[in-house]
């Protein structure tokens, strides 16, 4: 593992396990996060790894649709060994395209031929390559969105799930929230964490853009619906309301 200086964490502080103890009064308890989660005949499989330690989650369909939720180093290795028998990612939705979200987003767009969404089509200044290359950080390579959804909230069928996308800048200007309500499940990339949220001293970022768009966009879910954030541990959304320092 890599050791990280927190200066370039994209966390504003690091979260407590504590707030992974309450999860259960909030839904369904999952089974560790190394695993599979199974939630409404949903699978959701999650790989962490890159330099800072970035989330990136398979969702597969009960028709074996896969969705890939972001593109951290190694994934699209991983999924190529980790993909069910004869099953094909044909998405890929970023959050946002901050480099440790986007390392893998041309590999796996040319080997597993999947599409990529995002909220605004590839750019340099969002990908953050400067800091990138400041931080000793490959940068990530070019790669291109297929659907952008700079419009505002929207949905997105793939094989039998209903995904909504929701817009929550703050973070960076790019930043998308994909909801899967048949699941109770929100992919929340770097706006909200477990006991945390983004922070906002990055190019585009505006605490008070955050923190609003955190409470329209994400606080009005069902508080059952868990929260698989972009690094750390799930929550709850009911527990974040409670709970979350940052939201009070
Ligand atoms: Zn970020």
């Amino acid at each position: 593992m890599v050791s990280i200086h927190k200066s370039i964490l994209p966390v504003v502080s690091l979260s407590s396990n504590a707030f992974a103890l309450k999860k259960q009064a909030f839904g369904l308890q999952n089974e560790g996060w190394d695993g599979i989660v199974l939630r409404m005949r949903l699978q959701i499989k999650q790989y962490t790894d890159g330099p800072l330690m970035c989330n990136g989650y398979l969702v597969i369909s009960p028709e074996g649709a896969c969705v890939a939720i972001d593109a951290p180093a190694g994934f699209a290795d991983w999924l190529r060994h980790n993909l069910p028998e004869n099953a094909k990612v044909t998405h890929l939705f970023l959050t946002h395209q901050h480099f440790d979200h986007v390392s893998d987003a041309e590999e796996m767009a040319s080997r597993l031929g999947c599409e990529i969404h995002a909220c605004s089509p590839y750019a340099a200044e969002l990908t953050l390559q400067s800091h990138a290359r400041s931080w000793g950080i490959p940068e990530p390579p070019r790669f291109r969105v297929n659907r952008c959804h700079e419009s505002g909230d929207g949905k997105v069928q793939v094989g039998g799930m209903e995904w909504t996308f929701l817009h929550v800048p703050g973070h960076s200007p790019d930043s998308l929230a994909w909801y899967l309500a048949q699941a109770d499940v929100v992919f929340t990339g770097d706006a909200l964490f477990a006991g945390s949220v983004g922070r906002t001293d990055l190019p585009g970022g505006s605490s008070g853009q955050l923190v609003r768009f955190i409470r329209e966009k994400l606080l009005s879910l069902p508080p059952n619906t868990e929260l698989l954030p972009g690094h750390g541990p799930s929550s709850f959304i009911g527990e974040e309301e409670m709970n979350n320092p940052f939201l009070s």
